[in-house]
């Protein structure tokens, strides 16, 4: 009998050991892994990088307070700053606390320069940002939120693509607009370039903060380093995770001067956050993910991906309703039973994860290769060539 508790509907396999974009579970089968950890490893599993960097730093220092100074966590900041809009970064451990510590700033911001009553977080309606309890309520979704009450205030929300109905919820009181470049859970949906730009003019206009969760979408998996760069915008706070430890948990808010200045001594703060076994992790990440050629390769693997998947669905147009997604955040939305797809392509030994909307979702290592594309492209128009 299993003594963990049943949150989790766990498919009925394990893993010994994961190479790249393989997975090898413990009866001896190969899987080709497009999930890794829901964008997590971004490189993939046992990056000899990676695993260079832990065994170095583990023989050094693993975990300090951050009432002292940890120049590992230093370097991945400067690092983070060069590459974006950001000033400042708070490091933590997952992306729950990220997008937490997101709304903490935002609202702290607003605090410190005497406008305490600009406190609530405009975000979309059933959006994903954690499971923690300010975050359930921030995505507002009524299967994350059962049972949890009393409910957190604070929140408003909007249906994704009214913006009649989100230029209506804002309020004196609101203080920022939260969404996600591209929603990850939601199913896979892009906020189009220009929406991002009117996002960001009608925050200025209105003098709210704008906060874009990266959490999944970020670091890389889009083809830039943030989803959002190509609309040329600029966020004032964006919490990232997922990707940036590469399998290490991490978690960060990048953030502007503007903001940052309301986080004083004391303001906030996390045990693990940044300690620098994390931190060097992160730091070999970002060297590698950050590249201008790295990125290329991505939006060049991606472009395959994606004009491939397309000709599957005008091959099975019955099965496969829409293609979606950017860089390697890719959504085959199918026109049902997208569960029983997850299993078939399982079952063919391809990994894959269920998104909302019927979506099933796909997010291979950005070091994929082509030709692993190319067989997980194979097992793809197998399983709908048997699906009934
Ligand atoms: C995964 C995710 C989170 C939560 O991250 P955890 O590390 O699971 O806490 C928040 N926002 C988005 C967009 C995510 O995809």
């Amino acid at each position: 009998m299993s003594h963990l508790t049943k949150n989790y509907n766990r498919k009925k396999i394990a893993f010994k050991r994961g190479k790249g974009s393989y997975l090898f579970s413990t009866n001896g089968k190969k899987y080709l892994d497009f999930v890794q950890g829901i964008a997590v490893n971004c490189l993939g599993h046992s990056h000899p990088k990676l695993i260079k960097t832990i065994k170095n730093q583990s023989k050094k220092l693993w975990h300090v307070s951050n009432a002292f100074q940890i120049p590992e966590g230093e370097k991945l900041a400067k690092k983070l700053c060069q590459k974006t809009f950001a000033d400042y970064v708070m490091f933590s451990n997952s992306g729950a606390e990220a997008t937490e510590a997101s709304i903490k700033i935002a609202r702290r911001y607003f605090f410190s320069i005497g406008k305490p009553h600009k406190n609530r977080i405009l975000c979309i309606k059933n959006s994903f940002h954690g499971r923690t309890i300010a975050a359930i309520f921030a995505s507002g979704s009524k299967k994350m939120t059962e049972g949890f009450g009393p409910k957190v205030s604070g929140f408003d929300h909007f249906v994704f693509g009214n913006h009649t109905s989100m230029k209506k919820k804002i309020t004196k009181n609101t203080a920022a607009i939260m969404v996600e470049s591209i929603m990850g859970e939601g199913g896979i949906k892009v906020i189009p370039d220009w929406c991002l730009k009117e996002l960001r003019k009608l925050c200025d206009k209105k003098k709210i903060l704008l906060i874009l969760d990266e959490v999944q979408c970020g670091i890389s998996r889009s083809g830039d380093f943030l989803a959002f760069e190509k609309s040329r915008i600029k966020p004032d706070i964006v919490p990232i995770a997922k990707g940036i430890g590469g399998g290490f948990p991490i978690g960060a808010v990048l953030m502007n001067k503007k903001v940052a200045s309301g986080m004083t001594p004391g303001t906030h703060g996390s045990t693990f956050g940044g300690n620098p076994l994390a931190m060097s992790v992160g730091n070999t990440v970002m060297d590698i993910v950050s590249k201008k050629s790295f990125l290329n390769n991505v939006k060049k693997l991606s472009k395959y991906f994606l004009s491939n998947l397309n000709r599957l669905r005008e091959k099975y147009p019955k099965i496969i309703k829409e293609i979606r997604g950017r860089g390697l955040l890719i959504g085959i939305q199918l026109h049902k039973e997208q569960e029983k797809f997850v299993k078939n392509l399982m079952d063919n030994k391809l990994l894959t994860i269920r998104a909302a909307e019927n979506v099933v979702r796909i997010l291979p290592p950005l070091n994929v290769k082509r030709k692993e594309i190319k067989e997980a492209l194979k097992i793809i128009d197998k399983t709908c060539r048997d699906f009934k």
